[in-house]
């Protein structure tokens, strides 16, 4: 079997967090939160509301490549109104998470694939690469300067954001010539409190998040501002999320910032295969792993939207769930479109969803023994 690009970046691990630990030293004279705010901020997380301490940034200029690489305090950043992210999108990001284990050591999982990817989504942008030890110094130098904003709470985490940006002033329309990374940690609580509900998707022939030769594959924020409209017309139809087809509206893609899998009866899992314009996803990538672990036929292969809504409605389809850092799996109770409105399993988690999640969380906290070398120790 081939490896993709950042299949390949990614088998190949990285250094150890003490081997590039401190490219990005502190500024001085950063001013922390007091304890008791801190722990006042982190009584009640919610999805990226809350901000640690500290932001990594590092600045590139064409003629002189990356320069000073270093922590500042979190906080708003003086920047010209005319720098070009903010009139033509030349931003790509990341997402990952840090884990607290029980012994209050904490991790992160599979960051060379964000570095890859980030790597990726930086050409297709038109935007300076950073090289992988970087990219881990700046995680392992921003957590180990925050430690005590990952939480220890089971199932909160400090989720890290990663972006690089085009932070030149400058109203021509060319790539940047400077440029701008810059990594933020926020405290969150579990993505789903009161437990994993399943969710209502809309499938989309309105809309389309991407064609072929434009940027589906990149994690870039354009991307997701074209998803906010297509989002909040499901929420007013009285669905949770929305499902892209391919521009032809044969075909599944996926959601808006989620992976997807359909689980049928026989046992064979399928997902839409990478055809350029989906995002490759860590989730999706492990998920796949693991399941061929327990010798579980996966194919990545085009999955017609006529097939599907049948094999639905003949029981032949018994689950579906998204998947992605943020929420890690979400189930999917229901499927429905112009034509079709499908109810998925029996309204509860299906088996496979759920013990997925269950072993992939688990991999992730130190549950159970990691076994492909995902995790990477930050402090
Ligand atoms: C980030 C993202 C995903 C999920 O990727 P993970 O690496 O699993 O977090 C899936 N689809 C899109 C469009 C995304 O932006």
């Amino acid at each position: 079997m081939t490896l993709t690009p950042i299949e390949q970046i990614a088998a190949q691990g990285g250094p150890a967090a003490d081997e590039v630990s401190g490219r990005f030293p502190v500024v001085v004279g950063v001013e922390t939160k007091p304890a008791a705010e801190r722990d006042h901020l982190m009584a009640d997380l919610r999805f990226g509301e809350v901000f640690s301490d500290h932001m990594a940034r590092a600045v590139w200029r064409a003629d002189s490549g990356w320069g000073e690489r270093r922590l500042e305090a979190y906080g708003p950043k003086a920047m010209a109104p005319g720098a070009s992210v903010l009139h033509y999108g030349q931003e790509v990001f990341e997402g990952l998470k840090a884990y607290r284990h029980a012994d209050g050591s904490v991790w992160t999982f599979r960051p060379t694939w964000n570095a890859a990817r980030l790597n990726a989504s930086a050409r297709r942008l038109a935007l300076p690469e950073l090289s992988v030890e970087d990219f881990l110094a700046s995680l392992v130098d921003l957590v180990r300067a925050d430690v005590e904003w990952v939480p220890s709470e089971e199932g909160s985490t400090l989720y890290l954001r990663p972006f690089l940006y085009a932070s030149e002033s400058f109203l021509g329309v060319r790539a940047a010539r400077t440029v701008t990374y810059d990594l933020i940690a926020s405290p969150c609580g579990p993505y789903f409190k009161g437990g994993f509900h399943p969710v209502s998707i809309w499938v989309t022939d309105e809309y389309h998040r991407a064609a072929v030769g434009g940027t589906g594959a990149a994690k870039t924020s354009g991307n997701y501002a074209a998803s906010l409209l297509p989002q909040l017309e499901a929420a007013e139809r009285g669905f949770d999320q929305v499902c892209y087809l391919d521009s032809t509206n044969t075909h599944l893609e996926e959601l808006g910032g989620m992976n997807v899998f359909v689980v049928a009866r026989d046992g064979v899992v399928r997902t839409p295969a990478l055809t350029g314009t989906i995002l490759e996803g860590c989730t999706r990538n492990s998920i796949i792993q693991l399941l061929r672990d327990r010798s579980v036929d996966v194919h990545e292969e085009h999955i017609a939207l006529d097939w599907l809504v049948e094999a639905l409605r003949s029981g032949e389809v018994t689950e579906m769930f998204a998947c992605g850092t943020a929420a890690v799996v979400t189930a999917i109770g229901r499927l429905a479109g112009r034509g079709f409105d499908e109810q998925v399993g029996a309204g509860e988690p299906g088996e496979v969803t759920q013990s997925i999640y269950d072993e992939l969380t688990s991999i992730q906290l130190g549950k159970l023994p990691d076994r492909h070398g995902w995790l990477y120790r930050l402090a």
